[in-house]
């Protein structure tokens, strides 16, 4: 078996203004592009791509996967020194930083094992005993953390305001028009008639987007209130919306849809 006569160690780059020479005999170019840190006999050499390849009959070196990868890393001026002076130094120094670098992903990843195994202990926990929300003396802080993480998602499903103005058992229409504004219909559980309120949130001058044939604003509640039925209302409104429409008793699904159509 015949050893490899060269070691391809790393692939680099340099500013073109700070161009390196290669050290194949009879030469004398400059590189600054792809620059191949090569091993060989004990050696180290830093030879341009096309010396690389004549020297090695290697054509391609695309597959390397050594410091620098295929498309050779850049280097700091402080680097570039190091490649002209101490060529085993700037290799030593990427070895620390390749070792830092595992070590680094390693410790993330046994992070995250442990986060998400506590995580699932808790939810089974939490399955026992779905009452309790204190947390025990004896949880660790990732455990604390992924409880508070669950009490916040509860408070984010407050529903909004408009929400609660609808009649029971009937649903929300939501109309997205041109202009990014969204509209939201529904009967009303104390007149007859409905509301309309701007969503995800009353946008400047809502209260004289519409016109007064299809209701009146409410600066209070934020909705115009209307005295006209639901169909006449989802006719007018189908009528002009160009950005989608949403039917949901869910008002935090429309809620959504009118964020998304607000963009
Ligand atoms: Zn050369």
């Amino acid at each position: 078996m015949t050893q490899s006569p060269f070691n391809l160690l790393a692939i680099v780059a340099v500013e073109p203004a700070h161009r390196v020479r290669c050290q194949q005999p009879h030469c004398g170019h400059s590189v600054y592009a792809r620059i191949h840190i090569v091993e060989e006999a004990g050696e180290l050499l830093v030879l341009g791509s096309d010396c690389f390849a004549k020297r090695y009959g290697v054509a391609s070196t695309t597959n390397f996967s050594g410091f620098g990868g295929g498309g050779g890393r850049t280097l700091t001026d402080a680097e570039r020194e190091m490649l002209l002076n101490n060529t085993a130094a700037l290799l030593a120094k990427f070895e620390e930083e390749r070792v830092h670098e595992r070590a680094r992903i390693e410790l993330a990843s046994a992070q995250a094992a442990a986060k998400l195994e506590a995580l699932r202990q808790f939810q089974a926990e939490q399955q026992k005993q779905p009452v309790s929300m204190v947390p025990p003396s004896h949880t660790n802080s990732w455990q604390r953390e992924a409880m508070s993480a669950e009490l916040t998602t509860q408070n984010a499903v407050q529903l909004p305001a408009w929400a609660t103005l609808k009649k029971s058992n009937s649903s929300f229409f939501a109309y997205g028009m041109e202009d990014g504004q969204c509209w939201v219909l529904m009967q009303s559980s104390s007149h007859e008639g409905c509301f309309i309120a701007p969503v995800p949130m009353p946008f400047e001058a809502w209260d004289e987007a519409l016109p007064l044939s299809i209701g009146k604003a409410d600066l209070a509640r934020n909705v115009y209130v209307s005295k006209l039925n639901i169909n006449t209302l989802t006719s007018w409104f189908s009528s002009r919306c160009r950005k989608g429409s949403r039917i949901d008793s869910d008002a935090i699904a429309i809620q959504k849809f009118a964020e998304n159509v607000a963009g």
